[in-house]
């Protein structure tokens, strides 16, 4: 028999309104007990992690990961993904299928679930796409994606442009009871832009990326999931505008949902005008960066790590996504960890690929941005990690109820610790935010009772 105790953590179980100090018993890759009947049923002599003053809670789940396979291997693998993944307290991923090639068929789904079992250190789920090789033309095979086990469709990293395709993919995808995911961009508005259209565009000469291309599309599901009944998800939502539209959207019934990411609720557009440009205004905001004397990491002008789509916005906007998880418009939380290789990063601003890493900083700057400015209270942070997205796609998990996976993350949310390049497990190095100063770290993520990933200095004794 395999068992573990969890002892004398604060356990956070949003979906059974748990938040108490207690213990969790796993056995057999299930839990088994929580609360007082955990000790009580524990066998002698029964393996324990000292959980004291660490959160013990429902396992992670981050519904935005590129994890590169098939075919761009170079940038990251199901292997390192997950390992990255599980350092970052994730227990399940979901990836997305703008692959080379697409996934788009159910072979190619079958190939993701192959590599996962034998590669992956957490659970992997897959999103299907939309379209045949995500170009926005016919429809790829939805319902035998859905038979092949996707969780949702989306042509992620691009957007369909045809709003009839979309009105009859989303139609198809009701039918299969899938999601319907989007990365919202029109294509027309945002044309080559590569940041967000403002001040910093005209003042760095950079072509602008305007929040209404993202809104404009935002409209579009909202109006589309009304008409079709079709739940519409909109992906790393950026814009004040976008977030108002959903806001009025949920106000009466229509299914939509949203997702943010920590990079737009913590950094701006002035990030791209180097560290002083940011630190000077926009950086202060940040917590635990305002303090006088605070020595705040620093990158030049046109860093490529902070090149994303949808772009960083104005402080506005990003006081806007953050009142949108405040008030539950936007219910998860999630990083788009998109891996690019050093030498496409390497490149001029304009000839970089978008995107960024975020699965190892995404619940530090998720619980610095939320709960340690007081914005929100731990339990709504992990709901937004945990049961939103799992009932959002239908998974049996995010919860610690009495015989479920015993899919777990312990972590400590007041430890600061310094990212630093040589702890990543992520094959590609593209964050922003090495050699920043975070606060909240995991120590232990158990995927099925095991443990995927350990902190050795907090539990060396275990
Ligand atoms: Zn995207």
């Amino acid at each position: 028999m395999n068992a573990l105790l969890l002892a004398g953590g604060r356990v956070i179980d949003p979906a059974n309104h748990l938040d108490s100090v207690t213990d969790v018993l796993v056995k057999d890759g299930k839990i088994a007990a929580v609360g007082a009947a955990a000790s009580a049923q524990a066998p002698p002599g029964v393996e324990r992690l000292d959980a004291k003053n660490l959160v013990v809670c429902p396992g992670l789940i981050d519904l935005h990961v590129h994890l590169r396979e098939p075919g761009q291997t170079a940038k990251e693998t199901v292997a390192t993904g997950t390992a990255a993944a599980a350092r970052g307290g994730f227990t399940t991923i979901v990836c997305m299928p703008n692959t080379s090639p697409a996934i788009d068929n159910a072979g190619t789904v079958a190939l993701i679930h192959e590599s996962a079992a034998a590669h992956g250190r957490v659970r992997v789920r897959v999103a299907g796409a939309i379209t045949k090789g995500i170009a926005g033309e016919e429809l790829a095979p939805i319902g035998s994606l859905k038979n092949a086990g996707v969780v949702a469709i989306t042509d992620d990293g691009h957007c369909v442009q045809n709003n009839e395709l979309m009105r009859r993919a989303l139609e198809y995808a009701r039918m299969f009871d899938l999601v319907v995911m989007d990365h919202c961009q029109d294509y027309s508005l945002v044309t080559d832009g590569v940041m967000h259209e403002g001040y910093w565009s005209t003042a760095l000469g950079l072509r602008g990326w305007p929040a209404a291309g993202e809104e404009l599309i935002v409209a579009r599901n909202i109006l589309l999931a009304e008409a079709t009944g079709a739940r519409v998800h909109c992906q790393h939502i950026s814009a004040a505008g976008s977030v108002q539209l959903l806001r009025e959207a949920r106000g009466r019934g229509v299914p939509i949902s949203g997702e943010a990411c920590p990079h737009h609720f913590t950094l701006t557009d002035a990030a791209v005008a180097g560290s002083e440009k940011f630190w000077n205004q926009d950086g202060k905001a940040i917590y635990g960066y305002a303090a006088a004397g605070e020595e705040a990491p620093a990158w030049p002008s046109y860093d490529t790590a902070f090149k994303m789509n949808p772009p960083l916005r104005s402080a506005r906007h990003r006081e806007a996504v953050l009142d949108g998880l405040v008030d539950g418009t936007l219910e998860v939380l999630c990083s788009d960890h998109a891996p690019h290789c050093d030498y496409e990063k390497e490149v001029e601003f304009d000839y970089a690929p978008f995107g960024i890493t975020g699965l190892e900083t995404e619940l530090a700057l998720s619980l610095m941005q939320l709960y340690h400015t007081k914005r929100l209270g731990l339990p709504e942070v992990i709901a937004k990690f945990t049961i939103n997205p799992a009932r959002l796609l239908r998974l049996a998990a995010g919860t610690l109820s009495v015989g479920s996976d015993a899919d777990v993350t312990v972590f400590d949310p007041n430890r600061e610790w310094r990212f630093d390049k040589t702890e990543s497990a992520s094959k590609s190095l593209n964050s922003p935010f090495f050699g920043w100063r975070l606060k909240g770290k995991t120590v232990a993520t158990l995927v099925g009772g095991k443990k995927a990933w350990v902190e050795e200095t907090e539990l060396a004794g275990v």
